[in-house]
């Protein structure tokens, strides 16, 4: 990728308007057509791609694209949003945007991270942030994300990436020149302070709900609920517990009660945990969820 710019190659014969030279069945078309013409590379060419978008004089090479099982940079997929918008070919437009909503999903059981799967819980974070996503990210690519989605009017990857963002150090947040401003930097502080109120509330209610009901071992379990309580009193990072899934009350805080007090507790935290997810958009001050709009500012035809 990021060949020297300027650089000519021979590439086909094309006119110098959008196309998608697609995949391997036009491969050995595309070889047949070279020498024809020069195309000047572009900033974003991957040298072992086998496609190639050809537009305003300048070649785009894809292929590692076109393989969903290959994990692309952030960097990668922004361009491919970038260009596949600009030049309008859905194919690579939809493929960034499939990933993009990979990571930033609408719906909270596909947003697989170290802060809501508590198995990815105790992970480095960094690169190792997401589960099984189609993209390479750091934080700082949430940050990216964020203004990403404002100009391609993806206004849905909005509450998860905020909502990873928020778990960025301070400094990264602080020194973020997004075109939103100060306020896209208080939309993150102010959102993972309402976060850490969030958790705890929930928590505590959680927690309050051990050693009633059909309790097999009140001793045991109130003496759980004790521990659970004081716990939380001392953690200093409680917004990061509040989308985590109900296996954190074993895994973090090593609660174990009897399992009738386990059902009533699990239960109640997925129920808050549900709904803080549906409250990220209040949490950092987002406009309600809107329909999508094209690039162009107009309504998508129906499909
Ligand atoms: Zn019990």
């Amino acid at each position: 990728m990021a060949p020297p710019r300027g650089k000519k190659r021979k590439i086909g014969t094309e006119e110098p308007s959008s196309s998608l030279d697609s995949a391997s069945e036009s491969t050995q078309a595309s070889k047949s057509r070279a020498d024809e013409i020069l195309v000047e590379r572009s900033s974003v060419w991957f040298e072992d791609g086998n496609v190639v978008l050809i537009a305003e004089g300048k070649g785009f090479k894809y292929i590692r694209l076109l393989d969903h099982n290959v994990v692309l940079k952030f960097a990668e997929v922004s361009a491919l949003l970038r260009l596949g918008s600009k030049y309008q070919v859905e194919r690579i437009r939809d493929e960034a945007i499939r990933r993009l909503r990979q990571c930033f999903p609408e719906k909270l059981e596909d947003y697989a991270t170290a802060r809501t799967r508590s198995e990815l819980f105790s992970r480095k974070i960094g690169r190792d942030y997401y589960c099984n996503a189609s993209i390479s990210l750091a934080f700082l690519d949430c940050r990216d994300t964020i203004d990403l989605a404002r100009s391609h009017n993806l206004d849905d990857l909005l509450p998860a990436a905020f909502h990873a963002f928020a778990s960025a150090p301070t400094v990264d947040i602080l020194e973020w020149g997004t075109p939103g401003g100060i306020q896209d930097i208080l939309r993150v502080l102010e959102g993972r302070e309402r976060l850490d109120h969030a958790a705890r509330r929930n928590l505590h209610a959680a927690a309050s709900l051990v050693s009633t009901g059909d309790c097999k071992n009140p001793e045991r379990c109130r003496s759980a609920r004790v521990s659970l309580v004081r716990q939380l009193a001392v953690h200093r990072m409680a917004r990061n517990l509040c989308l985590l899934d109900h296996g954190m009350f074993e895994s973090e805080f090593h609660i174990y009660v009897c399992a009738p007090c386990t059902k009533l507790r699990n239960d109640l935290w997925e129920e808050k945990r549900a709904e803080t997810w549906s409250k990220l958009r209040e949490y950092f001050d987002l406009p309600p969820a809107s329909a999508p709009v094209a690039d162009d500012g107009q309504l998508p035809a129906n499909d």
